[in-house]
């Protein structure tokens, strides 16, 4: 245990000495750019520059500037990849969903953890991801989360998604005030660790009338359900375990698991035999905001197939009057 938190308090320490580095290196770049552009020293290296005559400086400039351009698309880049936010299609906003409607034939899979990062199990679960090459989403605790940030910048790093399951794991009654704290707070949290602004939220036991998803709703997240709960939180045998995930999968459906709250080791030890059998099935496994972006896709597919058959349709009968009156077609002079 010791030990443990030793690491971590290291890796903190660097992880922090290198932040405080970047910024350092910005705050000094900076004011460098703009004093460039605004004053006299500005213009003399500009003449500098026209004169054909680059001194040491403008050149030791010129590096810096480019260097600074440098870091800021990488920046960006990475924070367009780890997703600041999940592009959420705008009909899964401020909705409950349970699982998604994908084509005929698509067999997709999301597999969701509840109630982590937990140091253990969440770690041997993303080692058992990561070989078998599956993307999945966490819900995460944020009281949980504050002990194990290093374990949640791996789900991030790892490709997965991190998404809001509250703070406290509170089942009772919530006014707006005290679930405004319990999911809000926990965001700000999973921001804070990961750098990912999450839009999606699971209530705690599933629980959809005690004021959290109310809250949440109103707050625009998508309000995350299931469609196969594995019931592994009673620590079912593992055979017992698989059947009943390899039993309820569908395609489009959402599988709930645990990889906090307690012992999980069924669960750890269940995660390679679902992920074979259902692979065998023919599925392939995604996170829950690629999950909806499929049904979105097919939903549009769907809407311009049917708008498409319409015109089809009244073609014939609107079109056939006027086509004497139609001038013949003069080709376009080149
Ligand atoms: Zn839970």
């Amino acid at each position: 245990m010791e030990r443990d938190k030793s690491y971590i308090w290291s890796k903190a320490t660097l992880i922090a000495l290198g932040a405080l580095g970047s910024i350092l290196s910005l705050g000094l770049m900076i004011p460098v750019s703009s004093t460039v552009f605004g004053n006299k020293t500005g213009n003399k290296i500009a003449q500098n520059i026209s004169n054909g005559n680059p001194t040491p400086k403008a050149e030791s400039y010129k590096r810096i500037e480019k260097f600074r351009l440098a870091m800021l698309s990488t920046w960006q880049k990475q924070s367009i990849e780890k997703g600041l936010s999940y592009k959420i299609p705008q009909r899964f906003r401020g909705v409950t969903i349970n699982q998604a409607k994908v084509p005929k034939g698509k067999k997709v899979i999301a597999l969701t953890f509840d109630d982590g990062p937990w140091n253990i199990y969440t770690e041997q679960i993303l080692d058992i991801l990561k070989k078998h090459e599956v993307k999945a989403t966490f819900f995460v605790l944020a009281q949980v989360l504050k002990r194990n940030a290093d374990v949640a910048r791996r789900i991030v790093d790892d490709g997965h998604t991190i998404a809001n399951h509250t703070w406290h794991h509170w089942y009772h009654r919530h006014n707006p005030q005290t679930a405004a704290s319990e999911i809000d707070r926990s965001s700000d949290l999973i921001y804070e660790i990961t750098g990912v602004r999450t839009n999606l939220f699971r209530p705690p036991g599933g629980v959809l009338h005690n004021g959290l998803v109310a809250y949440a709703k109103k707050k625009n997240y998508t309000v995350v359900m299931w469609s196969a709960d594995s019931i592994d939180y009673k620590r079912p045998s593992v055979p017992t375990l698989v059947n009943r995930v390899v039993k309820r999968a569908t395609p489009g459906g959402i599988v709930l698991l645990h990889d906090g709250g307690g012992n999980r080791t069924n669960t750890v030890a269940s995660l390679v035999p679902i992920i074979k059998k259902l692979k065998q099935q023919g599925y392939s496994f995604v996170t829950i905001p690629e999950l909806l972006e499929i049904e979105d896709k097919e939903i549009k597919l769907a809407a311009a197939r049917k708008a498409a058959a319409q015109k089809k349709k009244a073609t014939p009968a609107q079109s056939a009057p006027s086509k004497p009156d139609k001038k013949p077609v003069t080709p376009k002079q080149q």
